[in-house]
């Protein structure tokens, strides 16, 4: 690594970690209290399930290393959490959730499951709208910025979309309206937590909008997913906003009706191209990332890279063929 590398990777983690620090208010409308560290989902049931040794992997970002995305193995408490709501609030609002009978037919029990997922997407651009700031002010004249510019412009575009769909699951708890629309379904059992939103317009398609109109769509349609083990198998469940029902309404639909094995397929999708909050055990690490590592970096790569992210592959983690399925994928999108 060149010394160049070795002081963008300094001023990098510098400027998150202030960015980290500046985030501390509860999410609470109108509390002003200091957040406390809560998880993404409950540890308490549903991590633990996986978490034998109190431990679960993670892919995160170390700029001193080539390639930066590594996974991660993290203790119990600290792992898939940030902060979220007071301590107060963080224990009024999810009792119901935390309980042993969780009825996912239930709305109210889908937004709070929302609640957590929604917020963590929310810290996370925030600090990284923060990290650019700063990384724009001290690096002020380089030829970086250009390319940090327009990423803060991006994280701040997003920033709003989620804004206006939480204002919504706050109307919805305060007046007892739905303005979202959710289903579930079981599906294999497999050690995972997923707890993402993500944007179901593809970059191309966002491009094309802007040549055509000549400025950025008005907003882009968010998906939210969550999946998780559940007593004997995992469940699935996700959510958008009722507004996008007319453009979304048929793909929301595939993950439901759709054979599961296709649904398999979806999942592993998303988790290796759209959603990257998400953690899995032991011996999911063992039996589908152990030795290939480099793989998980490469799509890494090849995200940041891909303009059609709904796009599928052939790729399945629930089957037993995923890690040679894998390199052929690489073989064959990235030679
Ligand atoms: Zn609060």
């Amino acid at each position: 690594m060149n010394k160049e590398k070795i002081e963008f990777a300094k001023l990098f983690s510098n400027c998150k970690k202030k960015a980290i620090t500046s985030v501390r208010e509860c999410y609470y409308p109108e509390c002003k209290t200091q957040s406390i560290n809560s998880h993404i989902l409950q540890k308490n049931g549903i991590l633990s399930s996986i978490a034998p040794k109190k431990h679960l992997w993670e892919l995160g970002i170390n700029h001193y290393k080539s390639p930066p995305f590594r996974f991660e193995r993290n203790g119990l408490n600290q792992i898939f959490s940030f902060n979220c709501f007071c301590e107060k609030h963080d224990n009024s609002l999810f009792k119901k959730i935390e309980s042993e009978v969780i009825d996912f037919s239930d709305y109210e029990t889908c937004l709070l499951f929302t609640l957590r997922t929604i917020y963590n997407e929310i810290f996370r651009k925030e600090v990284n709208s923060k990290t650019f700031e700063c990384l724009i002010q001290e690096k002020d004249g380089s030829y970086n910025n250009a390319h940090f510019r327009e990423t803060l412009r991006q994280e701040k575009l997003g920033l709003d979309d989620l804004k206006l769909l939480e204002n919504d699951i706050w109307s919805d708890f305060n007046n007892k309206t739905q303005s979202y629309i959710f289903n579930n379904r079981k599906i294999k059992r497999a050690e995972i937590c997923l707890s993402s939103f993500y944007t179901y317009d593809t970059s191309i398609e966002i491009e094309n909008y802007y040549y055509k109109f000549g400025k950025d769509m008005e907003r882009t349609s968010e998906i939210y997913i969550n999946s998780f083990p559940f007593e004997k198998h995992s469940i699935l469940l996700m959510g958008y906003h009722k507004r996008d029902e007319n453009k979304l309404k048929g793909y929301f639909n595939t993950f439901f009706k759709e054979n599961e094995k296709k649904v398999q397929r979806r999942i592993t999708n998303l988790m290796l191209f759209n959603c990257e909050t998400w953690v899995v055990s032991d011996n999911f690490h063992k039996s589908k990332i152990e030795g290939i590592e480099d793989l998980y970096a490469t799509a890494v790569t090849y995200t940041g890279n891909n303009k059609n992210e709904r796009k599928t592959f052939d790729l399945n983690f629930f089957n037993e063929d995923f890690k040679t399925k894998f390199q052929q994928w690489k073989n064959n999108n990235v030679g």
